[in-house]
């Protein structure tokens, strides 16, 4: 069973996401209630990308560890705990 793309790429951009609205952080100049919420925001986006990980990018063998998430083919990871590679619906399998 191979891992699909589009999971890593969600993963990515609600990682990006997160990223992001830590940099409005800049912005509110000390309002105490707008930081709280983007705090808050921060963490529900950083919840959601270990939520989509854990759903779409778990090793298909043991299931135990996640995959890095990679926007592009190209580096392989192996699962630490069984140490089959972990590959997408966009790469060919392993020989
Ligand atoms: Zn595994």
């Amino acid at each position: 069973m191979k891992l699909e793309r589009k999971w890593a790429r969600m993963c990515l951009v609600l990682l990006l996401m997160a990223i992001l609205s830590l940099g409005e952080l800049a912005l509110v100049h000390g309002n105490l209630f707008v930081t709280v919420a983007i705090l808050i925001q921060f963490v529900l986006f950083f919840i959601a990308a270990g939520v989509v990980r854990h759903i779409g990018l778990r090793c298909a063998h043991c299931g135990k560890y996640d995959c890095p998430p990679r926007w592009n083919p190209g580096r392989r990871f192996y699962c630490p705990n069984c140490g089959e590679p972990f590959i997408f619906d966009d790469e060919e399998d392993e020989r």
